[in-house]
């Protein structure tokens, strides 16, 4: 729940948490050429009473956060992200509707202004999450990365005078439910320099966003601190209160 100073008040017993995080496997989709992810046995309960693997997977795969130094040479690396930025109300911006009608729709400056005009202006306290309904394809790659005969990807992502608005309002970290938040057709990654080159950081890859009011909700983003790390796998969990409004 929101209170008039712009506070956000949960009563933790009764929130219902969200996994915002898809399970991560050797089939999920991933943005091509990545590798996907692989587990070896290590030790197990039957010959060393014990159960262990080792596993290997690429920075930007699955649900992952995306560092500034990602695309900003000597920007932040992942484990340099400050914990305060990991935490913020969650405003979910809703284009299903664009995207129904055009899969490469780039979220636009209107489309925040619309989010403003029903839950107040966005800030610094936000962690921006679009919505895009992408994430109902996760589990057919072929259908996530939706690549037409010339094998360019067409799924929707951020404009840059979006991600420039959100930046001058001070929020840090968009999400999206797709591979990236550049549109798939993009091969200059604007959007990615013009965020990232800001100092925000991006969550790529979101699952569950329909189960969330539109505001109300804490998120918690928790990337593994990889030293150096350009990103990390992340878990991204939110709490919404009971008070929240289910979600369309
Ligand atoms: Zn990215």
């Amino acid at each position: 729940m929101q209170h008039a100073h712009g506070a956000d008040v949960i009563d933790i017993a009764a929130a219902r948490v969200v996994d915002l995080t898809h399970p991560i496997t050797p089939e999920m989709p991933l943005f091509p050429g990545d590798k996907p992810y692989a587990s070896e046995t290590l030790s197990t309960i039957e010959v060393n009473a014990c159960c262990s693997n080792r596993f290997s997977m690429d920075e930007h795969a699955g649900t992952h956060v995306d560092a500034p130094a990602h695309f900003a040479a000597g920007a932040a690396t992942i484990e340099q992200i400050a914990p305060e930025q990991l935490v913020g109300s969650a405003a979910v911006v809703d284009v299903t509707a664009a995207v129904a009608m055009n899969p490469d729709h780039r979220v636009t400056v209107d489309d925040l202004r619309g989010w403003e005009a029903r839950h107040g202006a966005l800030a610094a306290r936000h962690i921006v999450l679009i919505r895009t309904g992408w994430g109902a394809r996760w589990s057919d790659p072929a259908k996530y990365r939706n690549e037409d005969a010339r094998g360019v990807m067409h799924f929707p992502g951020v404009s840059v005078e979006a991600s420039r608005y959100l930046r001058e309002r001070g929020v840090r970290c968009i999400g999206i439910d797709t591979l990236s938040t550049d549109p798939g057709s993009s091969e200059t990654f604007e959007q990615h320099r013009a965020f990232l080159g800001a100092g925000g950081y991006h969550i790529e890859n979101l699952a569950n966003l329909e189960q969330l009011p539109e505001a109300g909700a804490v998120v918690v983003v928790a990337p593994l601190p990889l030293a150096r790390g350009s990103g990390a796998p992340a878990r991204v969990l939110a709490l919404v209160p009971r008070s929240g409004d289910p979600a369309a």
